[in-house]
């Protein structure tokens, strides 16, 4: 990089200045004049200027980060959920209100613009939110970070129902154009695979190895601002997409083969062509594999060949790096390093191992012992042959240490072996990435007990120091100050503006929960953003929701351990009792219903929930003895922009997962931030958010983790909970009659047979709890203002949740990186 230090010149920061360069991009970007400008040209062209804002301060921030050689942290993830980029972007960049006012001088509606963008669905959920949210943090900081993942031409897909199951639809994100990324083809990277080892002497005698792969792809940087909050500073997120290289299309080219030059670019792209939609469970797909090597090798050859200047020795990278591994997707890249400084630098091994431990870290995602990644060795040795070889070898020395620390527990070394051999001889990522970490972190403070104490038992007594919590959080920028403007005016109002970069601050609102005007203000705010949120649901779904009924909400992946069925459950009983006399409708609390949710393609479990949902909504709705007091809302295609019109309308938010499977969740601490109550269980961050807002002020039921393991020990029937409970058996009658399936037995039989039978998420055993507590939220919902009361009380004790507190508590314990402030 030249240490070109010339001023280039900002658009000034007015209504005139921005309407100057709008109207310039337009013209020149776009090509194309106001009179015959889309909507979508319009969006492109004033996408394109707020980008200008942020320049300067992006290069800036390069340009400092160059000369100063800082630590920083490197975010590996093959997920990054953004969500929409432009109104970010102008609360960074402070324009709001200048763009709302140059576009309204050009009779151009700033909402209708913002429409017109299409989120980048990088991710699945809950995963690759965090890792938004955690480069979002970090910028708003003043801490060093590239964010490294993979630019994929289509992400998580475009949910539809047809007859209420679910339809994907491809998500073409980049159709029609991408205005946030920069992409630097000159700067491509290639990354090989395949072929085979073959030892040979180096001039010292010293028998190596060396990697002669078999082909190869280029990775191709998109660079993405992340800017902090009115900070300055704009870090970097570089994503990779894959294309074949040259010599690979020309060599066929010239045998000749057409056919086969085109279809061998296709293969090489097919790398980042698709995000796989699964969740919680990892696919053994070859192609995700190439996935997770392509763009761990990129990240790792850009960091040491573009990041670093030319003469860095690389024995003191600890120094300048660390490493972070977002769960076991990017685990690939500790032998990547080793490979590096052995085989291409020619480094001892041991060196190299010492210096690859300290370079990385670990988060775990997950208690499910099924979601814990494995990769066959076979599958491993085809296409990283070499990477096979020094898993092989760290492996073996690790036996070693083993075998010295417990010379009489052979098992337990076996035990411990990142190489599994049932059923199939395979590398444990989770294994090698607690090996070579220097550390390891859970998500929430029960799920990083329970990885020590049960998943990673053994190693956390091999290595007790390497072990540690950090607790999630969400970035109160996105899902506070832009999700919820109205409650933001009324904080700022009450305590300053400080929150945004400071949430502890929200304790100051405490007080203001018993002042009376204050909750008039707040139920104010709740109110109109259901109003906001009927408006969403009338245009996007055709959805009718009822403003004045509790809106009640389950929002997240559809997966069984989350429990949608429970809630459903819920809904079914209340209908049932109704239907059948047993409670008079005048006497049930209107709510709506609301669920968002996608399903794993391949998940059928999860995808006949999703037909359930829908067919009780149908039933539901359209059943005049119920007289619109109770409403299924299903819209389809959850993503982040719809989170953020819907946490913000919420009353109730429903975190039921079972105790001891849920690691942390971060839709939880959204809700309560603002200022829905949490009916849930004792489980992931529920924990710390009960311990923090208080019992009075949410709603806990349920088994607690040691009841559900002493159940599962003792042997779980759910049957004769079934046979106990007469609304429970009335409730799974009634889907079991077809009642809802127009009288259809078959349609709903799976998820009838598998509550039954296995219930493996004890979906009945807490069934009664969770009846008893929604009653609970009953009464507390008739008391208007005791209700108001604990929502401001959540909002005001909730700080804890900030991303930001997530980032100190990394830098902290795992990082140790320090700040950089900008010039000034
Ligand atoms: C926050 C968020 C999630 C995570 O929700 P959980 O309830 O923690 O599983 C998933 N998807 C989207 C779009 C989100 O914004």
């Amino acid at each position: 990089m030249t240490d070109n230090t010339t001023p280039i010149a900002t658009p000034e920061h007015t209504v005139d200045g921005f309407v100057r360069e709008f109207l310039r991009e337009l013209n020149f970007g776009q090509g194309t004049d106001l009179t015959r400008a889309s909507v979508n040209d319009k969006y492109l062209a004033m996408a394109r200027t707020v980008r200008h804002y942020l320049m300067v301060r992006w290069l800036a921030t390069l340009r400092r980060q160059y000369q100063l050689q800082a630590k920083s942290v490197a975010y590996l993830s093959a997920e990054f959920l953004l969500g929409r980029q432009l109104d970010n972007a102008l609360l960074a960049a402070d324009l709001d209100e200048v763009v709302e006012e140059g576009l309204a001088s050009l009779g151009i509606d700033l909402a209708e613009l913002r429409e017109a963008e299409v989120e980048p669905g990088l991710g699945n959920g809950g995963l690759g939110r965090l890792a938004a949210c955690f480069i979002d943090s970090l910028a708003t900081m003043n801490v060093p970070c590239i964010g490294y993942g993979i630019r994929y031409e289509y992400g998580i897909f475009r949910q539809t129902f047809v007859d209420g199951w679910q339809v994907e639809k491809p998500d073409n994100w980049l159709a029609l154009g991408s205005p946030w990324e920069f992409p630097h083809p000159e700067s491509a990277v290639t990354v090989d695979f395949g072929g085979h080892t073959e030892q040979y002497t180096d001039e010292s005698g010293t028998t190596r190895s060396r990697w002669v792969p078999g082909w190869s792809v280029l990775g191709v940087p998109y660079n993405y601002m992340v800017p902090g909050f009115e900070n300055g500073r704009v870090n970097t997120l570089r994503l990779w997409s894959a294309r074949a290289t040259r010599a690979f299309d020309l060599e066929i080219f010239n045998a000749g083969d057409y056919a086969q030059a085109v279809r061998a670019q296709t293969f090489a792209e097919n790398i980042s062509k698709v995000l796989y939609p699964e969740d919680s469970t990892p696919q053994g797909k070859e192609l995700r594999l190439q996935q997770q090597y392509f763009f761990v090798a990129c990240s790792l050859r850009d960091f040491l060949d573009q990041v670093l200047p030319h003469d860095f020795d690389l024995r003191n990278l600890p120094d300048r790096i660390v490493f972070q591994l977002n769960d076991t997707h990017p685990v690939i890249a500790i032998p990547e390093l080793m490979r590096i400084l052995v085989d291409e630098r020619g480094w001892e091994w041991s060196e190299a191992w010492a210096i690859t431990q300290k370079c990385f870290a670990y988060t775990c995602h997950t208690l499910l012992p099924e979601a814990l990644e494995v990769w066959s060795v076979e599958l491993l040795g085809k296409l990283l042959p070499r990477h096979l070889e020094i898993i092989y070898r760290i492996n073996e020395d690790f036996m070693a240490e083993l075998r010295e620390a417990y010379p009489d527990d052979e098992l337990r070394v076996r035990r411990m072996s990142i190489i599994a051999e049932y059923p199939e001889r395979a590398v444990r990522m989770a294994y090698l990435a607690t090996v070579a970490g220097s550390k390891v972190n859970g998500v929430a403070a029960l799920h990083s007990q329970l990885l020590k104490d049960k998943v990673l038992h053994d190693f956390s007594d091999h290595y007790p120091d390497k072990f540690t919590n950090v607790t999630n959080g969400v970035t109160p920028r996105r899902f506070v100050r832009l999700a919820n403007p109205g409650l933001s005016e009324l904080i700022t109002s009450a305590i300053g503006d400080g929150w945004v970069t400071d949430l502890d601050k929200l304790q100051e609102l405490e007080p203001l929960a018993d002042d009376a005007d204050f909750r008039a203000a707040f139920r104010q705010v709740k109110r109109a953003n259901k109003l906001r949120l009927v408006d969403v649901l009338a245009e996007r779904d055709g959805i009718t929701v009822d403003p004045d009924t509790m809106l009640d909400v389950m929002v997240k992946r559809l997966h069984e351990y989350k429990r949608q069925t429970l809630k459903l459950l819920h809904v079914v009983t209340l209908y049932d009792q109704v239907t059948s006399g047993a409670v008079k409708i005048e006497d049930v609390t209107p709510r709506t219903f609301a669920f968002g949710a996608k399903a794993a393609p391949g998940y059928r479990m999860a995808k006949q929930t999703i037909g359930l949902i829908n067919a009780v909504g149908r039933v539901v709705n359209n059943d005049p003895a119920l007289q619109g007091r109770l409403t299924v809302a299903f819209p389809a295609n959850y993503n982040v922009t719809l989170a953020e019109k819907l946490i913000p309308a919420a009353d109730l938010s429903e975190q039921i997962s079972l105790a001891g499977k849920e690691a942390s969740g971060t839709g939880n601490m959204k809700f309560a931030l603002n200022g829905a109550l949490t009916i849930g269980t004792d489980d992931g961050a529920n924990v710390e958010i009960r311990e923090l807002v208080g019992d009075d002020n949410f709603f806990l039921f349920g088994l607690l983790e040691p009841e559900v393991a002493e159940i599962v020990d003792r042997g779980y029937h759910p049957t004769s909970y079934y046979e106990e409970n007469r609304s429970l058996r009335h409730a799974l009658d009634l889907i079991a009659s077809g009642a809802f399936s127009g009288g259809d037995r078959a349609t709903f039989e799976p998820i009838v047979s598998n509550l039954l039978s296995e219930d493996r998420f004890l979906v009945l055993a807490d069934y009664q709890a969770y009846i008893d507590a929604q009653e609970r939220v009953d009464e507390a919902y008739a008391d208007t203002e005791a209700w108001t009361r604990s929502a401001v009380l959540n909002v005001a004790r909730s700080g804890f949740f900030s991303s930001d507190r997530s980032m100190r508590d990394y830098i902290d314990r795992i990082w140790h990186t320090h700040p950089v402030p900008p010039e000034r």
